[in-house]
């Protein structure tokens, strides 16, 4: 056991990843003296991908002390109330995954139950009529939720799509305020105590040798650190996630600012369309086992709806995570500690899951088994259950027209996922396990809209007679349309708060 306590911290890797790390460790560790050096090399640059978030999101930034109107003038983001999905269920079906929750609970039932029970008498709405978000999304509109504006109001719930690049940015200015030491420079070799096995140091190309005592390795995909010295090893999620390949480009944008993302399944996996203010970002997710790069870069570009702005960006990726995030001295964020593809925009708050929990674990000294292996334990629960919800997207389809949608829907299942869909789908229970990220709302949302919802209800929701029932759930789908009604367009709202300046944009 080595009882050295830390006061150097040395952060592999500038990415989102690198410079979230540094923002957020620099906030608490400028007080402590804790030194923290970031090292990254423009020679190998970033993946450049990543724009669209999750709620979360917010809650990293507020802590930074981040301005959210100044955030998004400069990122040129755009407010995100949710995910059209097309062709998922079935070719030419469409349903939306909307941030936030369902209608209001009764007498402490939930919503749904309610829904489900005036479905079966014939004369339930869509369940998305009793959605803010989704009210909101599809008429264009936004508001940021203020304590004035009332519980209907606040039931509204958003994220962000930005230009990663920006924010990356924005985010190294924060932790240079803080003191944190940026150095350019290509890791070549990492160094470890042979007693100990504890990294030491890192020696960059030009023979710069930077020591530290414990290690964050931010460095994308090749994990330096943890699999170069660790040899970590890898979860390979393939069988039940199979894309592996992307192909992304961006375009110029035509006309109005959705307040959403859309994902649209193609034959071998889906395509992503996130606005910004100042482009579209597209790519093209897919297995390489059901398709060739060069058809799903034409598949990509034919389906731009303006013209392109950036040179096709291919990628590589398998879907898992590291067996270890956290090993020695050596804590994995970012893509160095894995990738669950980006269907439900995940990635970003994964690394902000493991900055957070990184604070809260924040060891004493640089072997710190305790920490480590709660740590361990912690980040792997939160990409299972990722994982688990991500799975219902390709499990529950009808579509048998591609061999790649006759392998998902056929596919053997975790039983973790199992025993969570029987419940819902059975009679609408669900529980969230371990504080995982998605709950009810997510799950109920995915499953209707992909022909797998509730076949039954909570017999506690025959409480309400049945005009009772219908009073109750008319009055609610009122108040939400009128709530929706008088909001402004979301192109208002950036407009008025938070419109970024005008960007020059080449064509390619
Ligand atoms: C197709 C695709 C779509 C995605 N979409 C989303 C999305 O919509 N939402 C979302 O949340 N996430 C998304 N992601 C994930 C997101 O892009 C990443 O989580 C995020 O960019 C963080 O990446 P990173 O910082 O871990 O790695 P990277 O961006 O790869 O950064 C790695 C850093 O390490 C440095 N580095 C590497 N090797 C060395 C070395 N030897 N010496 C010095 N420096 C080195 C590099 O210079 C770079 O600064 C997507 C990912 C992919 C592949």
């Amino acid at each position: 056991m080595n009882a050295n306590p830390i006061r150097h911290i040395v952060i592999a890797g500038g990415g989102t990843a690198g410079w979230m790390t540094a923002a957020a460790l620099s906030k608490f560790c400028a007080r402590t003296g804790v030194k923290i050096t970031l090292i990254e090399s423009e020679a190998i640059g970033t993946v450049g991908v990543g724009e669209a978030t999750i709620p979360p999101i917010s809650k990293f930034n507020t802590h930074l002390g981040i301005d959210e109107n100044a955030f998004v003038r400069e990122t040129q983001a755009t407010f995100k109330l949710g995910i059209e999905f097309v062709d998922w269920g079935a070719l030419g079906d469409r349903y939306f995954h909307p941030f936030g929750s369902f209608g209001f609970d009764l007498e402490g039932i939930e919503f749904h139950h309610f829904w489900s029970r005036l479905a079966a008498m014939g004369e339930a709405k869509s369940l998305e009529d009793y959605s803010l978000n989704t009210l909101a999304a599809y008429a264009g509109k936004f508001l940021r939720p203020e304590e004035s504006h009332g519980p209907v109001m606040n039931k509204l719930a958003y994220a962000f799509h930005f230009d990663a690049s920006l924010y990356a940015a924005y985010l190294r200015r924060i932790a240079e305020s803080q003191k944190v030491e940026r150095v350019e420079g290509l890791i070549e070799h990492v160094e470890q105590d042979s007693e100990t096995g504890l990294i030491s140091a890192v020696t960059l190309q030009d023979d710069r040798h930077i020591t530290a005592d414990f290690f964050v390795d931010c460095t994308g995909f090749r994990g330096l650190l943890i699999e170069g010295a660790y040899a970590a090893g890898y979860n390979d999620w393939s069988r039940w996630l199979p894309v592996n390949r992307a192909v992304a480009a961006a375009c110029k944008g035509s006309g109005s600012l959705n307040p959403y993302t859309r994902s649209t399944a193609r034959t071998a996996g889906w395509q992503w369309r996130i606005p910004l203010q100042h482009r579209v970002g597209n790519g093209h997710v897919y297995c390489d086992a059901y398709m060739d790069s060069d058809t799903a870069e034409q598949q990509l570009l034919e389906k731009l709806e303006g013209e392109p702005i950036s040179s096709p960006n291919h990628l590589r990726f398998m879907t898992g995570h590291r067996r270890k995030f956290w090993a020695g001295n050596c804590v994995a964020i970012g893509l160095s500690g894995g990738f669950l593809e980006p269907l439900e925009s995940t990635s970003i708050h994964l690394i902000q899951a493991g900055i957070s929990k990184l604070i809260s674990l924040f060891p004493n000294t640089t072997d710190s088994p305790i920490e480590r292996d709660e740590y361990n334990r912690l980040m792997t629960d939160d990409y299972e259950h990722i994982r688990d919800f991500l799975i219902l997207h390709y499990k529950a389809t009808t579509r048998s027209d591609a061999p790649f949608w006759e392998y998902v829907r056929t596919m053997d299942v975790p039983d973790s996922f199992t025993n969570k869909m029987e419940l819902l789908k059975n009679a609408g229970r669900f529980f969230r396990y371990d504080a995982e990220l998605f709950d009810l709302p997510s799950w109920l949302a995915v499953a209707q809209g992909q022909g797998w919802g509730p076949q039954g209800y909570n017999p506690m929701a025959n409480m309400l007679s049945e005009d009772n029932l219908r009073q109750s759930v008319a009055n609610m789908s009122g108040v939400l349309a009128k709530t929706e009604q008088a909001m402004p367009t979301h192109e208002a709202f950036i407009e008025r708060f938070c419109k970024a300046a005008p960007v020059a944009m080449e064509t390619k």
